[in-house]
C-alpha cells in the first residue's frame, strides 16, 4: 500500500508541552482520528545529529553527525533518499542544515533557498537560516509545496519552539505559548491534508531545558511528542516508538522495500 506522508518536525518540542498545550491535536486523539506517542529522543540532545536520526533511522553515534557543526552530507540512506530511488516526489520547508545534510554542503543561499531540481534528494525546497523565521510563514512555505509540486514525501520544519526555548527557558510562558501557537498553525492546515488521505507524523526532535538549552539527558531535554493522524494507523497502539523508527515507518507508509528499524504495530492492519 502506498500514502503520502507529511512529517512535521516542530523543532525544540518536548513532551510536557506538546502533551499540555496542543488542544486541537489532543482533541483529534479523543475522537480516535490520531495518537500521542511519548519518544526519548537519541543521544546527544541536538538538532542536526537528530534530524539526520529521523531522517535515516541511524542513531548520531552511527551517523557520526554527533554535534551542530557536523557539516557535510549524510552518508546514510535517508528517507528522501529512499524516496527518490521508488521515483517519489520529495519537498521540504525547513532549517538550511537539512539542505545541507541531504542536498548540497555548505549551505548557499542564494544557490539553495528556493530549490527546485528533480536531481537532488530533496527535489522541492525552501530553506531558511535564521532561528526566528516566522512559523506561521514556513507552514505557508510547506503548504505551497504541497500544493505546487504535489510531493510523495513532505517535510515541514518549523523553529520557533526551540527559538523561544532559547530565549525564555523550557519552563516558561513564552515556551509554552509557543507549542500552543502551533496547534493552532496545525488546525489550519491538517484537516485537509487528512481529507486528503495524508498520513501526517508530527514531532520533535529534542526538548528543552530551564537553562534555555538542550544536548543531554533530562527528562525535559528528551522526553518529546509524537502524534500520528491518518487512515493507516490504528490509533490504539501502546506499543513503545523510538525515534529510531520513524525513518522505517515512514519509508513503508511510502510503500518503499527498506532495511530501517520499524514499528508495524502503530499501523491497522489490513482487512
Ligand atoms: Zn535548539
Amino acid at each position: 500500500m502506498r500514502n503520502k506522508v507529511i512529517l512535521v518536525v516542530v523543532d525544540g518540542l518536548g513532551w510536557q508541552a506538546g502533551h499540555d498545550g496542543m488542544g486541537y491535536l489532543q482533541g483529534l486523539c479523543e475522537a480516535g482520528l490520531a495518537s500521542l506517542h511519548q519518544l526519548r529522543c537519541e543521544l546527544p540532545s541536538l538538532s542536526r545529529p537528530l534530524y539526520e536520526c529521523i531522517l535515516t533511522g541511524v542513531p548520531p553515534i552511527a551517523s557520526g553527525v554527533v554535534h551542530n557543526d557536523v557539516v557535510r552530507l549524510s552518508t546514510q540512506q535517508s528517507i528522501f533518499s529512499l524516496a527518490r530511488a521508488a521515483g517519489l516526489r520529495t519537498a521540504a520547508a525547513a532549517y538550511h542544515w537539512i539542505s545541507e545534510l541531504y542536498n548540497r554542503a555548505p549551505y548557499d543561499a542564494v544557490r539553495d533557498r528556493l530549490t527546485d531540481d528533480a536531481s537532488l534528494p530533496i527535489q522541492h525546497g525552501l530553506f531558511y537560516h535564521l532561528d526566528h523565521y516566522p512559523d506561521d510563514h514556513l507552514y505557508i512555505d510547506g503548504e505551497l509545496l504541497r500544493r505546487r509540486h504535489d510531493p510523495d514525501f513532505l517535510l515541514i520544519h518549523p523553529m520557533g519552539v526551540d527559538d523561544a526555548g532559547h530565549r525564555f527557558g523550557g519552563d516558561s510562558m513564552e515556551y509554552r505559548n509557543a507549542a500552543r501557537y502551533h496547534d493552532k498553525l496545525l488546525s489550519q492546515y491538517l484537516p485537509q491534508w487528512l481529507a486528503e488521505d495524508y498520513q501526517v507524523l508530527v514531532t520533535s526532535d529534542h526538548g528543552m531545558n530551564a537553562d534555555h538549552t538542550h544536548g543531554g539527558i533530562l527528562p525535559e531535554e528528551r522526553l518529546v511528542p509524537l502524534y500520528l493522524l491518518g487512515s493507516r494507523f490504528n490509533h490504539t497502539s501502546t506499543a513503545r516508538v523510538r525515534q529510531i523508527e520513524l525513518c522505517g515507518l515512514m519509508a513503508s507508509l511510502l510503500g518503499i522495500a527498506h532495511d530501517k528499524p520499524d514499528n508495524s504495530a502503530v499501523l491497522r492492519q489490513p482487512d
